[in-house]
């Protein structure tokens, strides 16, 4: 196995990922015991640009592969440009965001390469010289740790806002650009266009503060509320399932099992329950903030600030105090 270690520069929408800062520092973990290097591939539209923004990130060289065949993702395309770079270089271990293109893309491109795919890892490490991965199971009630077996490279999918991201180290990368020797003709079903959430709110996966709402919301314009108090950080909105279900909020915006994990540094949880599949998603926010009804809702085992109260005068309080903070 290869020492050498590929990251992912997922884009969207032409701009980089959060997310590819804190893959980053987690090849840095790697290649500090493998003392192998660290390179990245962006592929698509805004690729050549977004490549300048993490050169001296740390990164021996990038290579940017945009043309028209990979100019929108496909996981077929993509794939094949993965696999083809982990033939020629040799890379050892890929890592990628545990994102919606993350999941998707990993265990294609391991399966092309005959690799082993660890997915949704929340930290790694090499261990008397072989690589551990830990993930989440049971909705986050416990942890495993993952050790490849046999000569295959490992790929790994790592879930956002769980690793500090690498800083500038200085001095530059080398970057290249390669054709992705895709045939556009010969993919099967492509990403055509991308539609943005109604009012352009910051991704819930990559927001620093998030403001969700469950089924108490009682109706879709009540959301409205919620954004005001999300604006004032620059925060994204969730909802739970069951607001989702009832049509107050859209499902891209569903925390949970089967919704987004989220990993804020702090999220206010207003009239939620905290249902087991609720916490799956946030249960590693750094501060949890309860806004109930009941002192008796689950959620507040699991908050670090609980306000027992009801949350159509709640919020509309805290929203006023923290812009009278603000000003
Ligand atoms: C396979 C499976 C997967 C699932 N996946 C998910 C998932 O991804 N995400 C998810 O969220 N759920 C998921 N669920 C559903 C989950 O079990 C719960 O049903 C759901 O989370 C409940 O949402 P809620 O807390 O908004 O509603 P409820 O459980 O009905 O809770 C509403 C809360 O609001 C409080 N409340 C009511 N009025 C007010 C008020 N005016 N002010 C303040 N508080 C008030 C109540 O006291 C109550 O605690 C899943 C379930 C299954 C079976």
């Amino acid at each position: 196995m290869g020492k050498d270690v590929l990251v992912f520069g997922e884009i969207r929408n032409g701009e980089l990922k959060k997310v590819v800062k804190e893959l980053i520092a987690a090849a840095a973990v790697i290649t500090g015991e493998t003392g192998g290097a660290v390179d990245a591939v962006l592929v698509g539209a805004g690729a050549e640009k977004e490549a300048s923004g993490i050169s001296g990130y740390g990164l021996r060289k990038i290579a940017v592969v945009d043309d028209d065949a990979v100019a929108d993702y496909s996981s077929e395309g993509y794939a094949a440009v993965l696999a083809s770079l982990v033939g020629e270089e040799g890379y050892g271990y890929v890592l990628m965001g545990a994102t919606s293109m993350g999941r998707d893309l990993g265990p294609r491109a391991a399966a092309r390469v005959d690799g082993v795919m660890f997915s949704d890892c929340v930290e790694v490490r090499i261990d008397g010289g072989a690589l551990v991965a830990r993930r989440p199971v049971y909705s986050g009630k416990l942890f495993v740790e993952l050790t490849p077996e046999g000569d295959g490279p490992v790929f790994i999918s790592i879930r956002p806002n769980n690793i500090a991201p690498a800083g500038e180290s200085g001095g530059s990368s080398e970057i290249a650009a390669k054709p992705s020797g895709v045939d556009r003709a010969a993919i099967r079903a492509i990403v055509s266009e991308i539609i943005p959430l109604a009012g352009g709110r910051p991704d819930v996966t990559e927001a620093d503060v998030i403001v969700s709402g469950g089924r108490a919301m009682k109706e879709e314009s009540n959301f409205r509320m919620l954004e005001k108090l999300a604006d004032l950080f620059g925060g994204a909105v969730g909802a739970s399932r069951a607001a989702v279900d009832a049509g107050y909020a859209e499902q891209p915006i569903q925390v949970g099992q089967t919704g987004k994990v989220v990993n804020p540094k702090l999220y206010i949880a207003c009239g939620i329950s905290g249902a087991i599949q609720h916490l799956a998603g946030m249960r590693t926010s750094k501060v949890i903030v309860a806004i109930n009804k009941d002192a008796s809702a689950p959620i507040f085992e699991k908050a670090h600030y609980g306000i027992v109260g009801d949350l159509f005068e709640v919020v509309p309080i805290l929203t006023e105090e923290l812009e009278k903070m603000l000003q």
